[in-house]
């Protein structure tokens, strides 16, 4: 069988039973197309929203994978999609026709205690990490489900529950090893392709497949203090400003968040939630849980809440909380975020008007706090950009009717779109946005007086485009 796949032109090109069998045995993970057993339950992506068949799926086993499917990608100009975890909002990470290049079964991590540093495969989720750094009491700053993928996320940048204190994801990277375009394997550091890795913190998956990342990582837990108090929707009109004040004096150890949600009749769940709007205030102190005892004690007394789950908690547990929310492939996802530089009356309005107004339970209005470390690095510093926010507006439509997708894209497009026109809106957070009608004025604002730059080394990695399915950066000069 001649196997068609997509071409970068749009077109399809074959790739003969000779040259597959070539790939077949130098590569040690499997080979996936359409016809294999394996097929569906391989391609399925997190977000509900995209049912996608690739023309191949190359499930490499380590950087000699990699490099044999960037190669044949080249060779025969394939249009590729990069999947680590899968979670990727936008659905880039995988493409009709086109050759996935499927890093989920490189999971291994190691950990050296002495230096502090944990070295991620590519595919790695960020409870993978959160197992093998909490045996040794260390922590890399991920995500708050445990279930997203290291590589999408700290591209990105990457915040979660311990941003403040140590910065964003990306700004504990150390090193990346990377498959450019041209099949070639490089280490990147501050030092040794310093361009690159620069762009590697912010400029996502633009510049080529990594096949590993080093992190810097923190002493946290194996206990933490956790604060999670869930009060009646209808009290937030009183509690979010108060949140709000208590969040502008916090020591950079507390990472809070609000959320408006509805919580579902669940075992896992008081029962005085069931069923019920919640406004969410969650918190979580990066140091000695016992320091934290009166800090954290006023998530739980903004008003009266419905249930209070605060209290100290093993910190692989807190990463694992939301993960039941978010069950693979069950939620159709559109998700817009707006960064705002503080939290103005004008801002809350809008947050308390639209988590009023969700249009189905499982959609979230979501207030990350941003600030303390992330702070410490300026906008040049990495890719990353702008870090003046105080605070994120995400609005993140999840729905599992496909009916309701044109309704509720529009209702996430609206409620971003106001949010977005207030004074304080400064930029975008990429990893909540699916970008998929992003456009050169969305470039702009997600990377703002960084997209030069980052076109130049763009051009020097990957002058073609070949990576492309993402938010992409066009390489400087390129016409297309
Ligand atoms: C339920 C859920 C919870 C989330 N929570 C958080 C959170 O707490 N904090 C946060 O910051 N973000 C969060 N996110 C957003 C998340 O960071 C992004 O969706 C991210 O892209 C997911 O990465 P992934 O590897 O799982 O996704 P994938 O879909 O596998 O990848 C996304 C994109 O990243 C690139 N990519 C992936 N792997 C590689 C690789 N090895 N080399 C080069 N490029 C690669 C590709 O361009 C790909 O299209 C969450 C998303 C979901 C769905």
């Amino acid at each position: 069988m001649t196997m068609r796949l997509r071409t970068l032109d749009g077109g399809q090109t074959a790739v003969t039973d000779e040259r597959f069998d070539a790939l077949r045995t130098a590569f040690h993970g499997p080979l996936i197309t359409p016809d294999d057993p394996a097929y569906d339950e391989t391609r399925a992506l997190h977000n509900g929203m995209f049912d996608r068949h690739p023309g191949l799926i190359a499930r490499c086993s380590g950087a000699a994978d990699v490099i044999d499917a960037v190669n044949l990608a080249r060779e025969r100009d394939l249009l590729v999609a990069v999947r680590g975890g899968g979670h990727g909002i936008a659905g880039h990470s995988s493409c009709d026709d086109a050759m996935m290049i499927d890093l989920s079964a490189m999971r291994g991590v190691w950990v050296n205690p002495a230096e502090r540093l944990v070295r991620v495969q590519g595919g790695a989720t960020w409870g993978d990490v959160d197992r093998e750094a909490q045996v040794f009491g260390l922590a890399v700053p991920g995500g708050v489900v445990s279930t997203t993928g290291v590589a999408g996320l700290t591209l990105g940048g990457g915040l979660g529950w311990l941003h403040r204190k140590y910065g964003l994801t990306c700004d504990n990277l150390v090193a990346a090893e990377i498959v450019t375009a041209d099949g070639g394997l490089l280490r990147a550091t501050e030092t040794e392709h310093e361009d690159l890795f620069w762009a590697l913190r912010g400029g996502g998956g633009n510049f080529g497949v990594v096949t590993a990342f080093e992190f810097q990582a923190h002493p946290v837990g194996p206990i933490v203090m956790y604060g999670a108090a869930m009060y009646a929707a209808a009290d937030a009109e009183e509690i979010l400003p108060a949140w709000r004040d208590w969040t502008g004096g916090l020591p950079d150890e507390v990472t809070s968040r609000a959320m408006f949600w509805s919580m579902p009749a669940s075992p896992l769940l008081p029962p005085e939630v069931h069923n019920r709007d919640v406004f969410i205030v969650g918190a979580v102190y990066a140091g000695p849980p016992e320091d934290a005892t009166t800090i954290l004690r006023k998530v739980g007394r903004f008003g009266t809440p419905l249930a209070d789950l605060s209290g100290p908690r093993p910190f692989r547990d807190v990463q694992r909380l939301l993960d039941w929310m978010f069950p693979k492939g069950e939620l159709l996802s559109y998700w817009k975020s707006v960064t705002v530089r503080d939290l103005g009356d004008d801002v809350l309005r809008m947050v308390l008007r639209r988590g009023l107004d969700r249009p189905h339970p499982t959609t979230l209005v979501h207030v990350p706090q941003m600030g303390g470390a992330v702070r410490r690095l300026g906008p040049q510093d990495t890719a990353f950009g702008d870090r003046s926010a105080a605070y994120i507006v995400s609005i993140d439509g999840n729905w599992t009717d496909p009916a309701d997708t044109q309704a509720d894209m529009q209702w996430v497009r609206d409620a971003f779109d106001e949010v977005n026109a207030l004074p304080s809106a400064c930029g975008t957070y990429l990893n909540f946005s699916s970008e998929m009608d992003v456009d050169a004025a969305g470039r702009q604002t997600a990377f703002g007086e960084n997209l030069d730059r980052l076109g130049r080394v763009k051009q020097a990695y990957d002058p073609e485009n070949r990576f492309r399915l993402n938010n992409n950066i066009r390489p400087a000069g390129y016409r297309s």
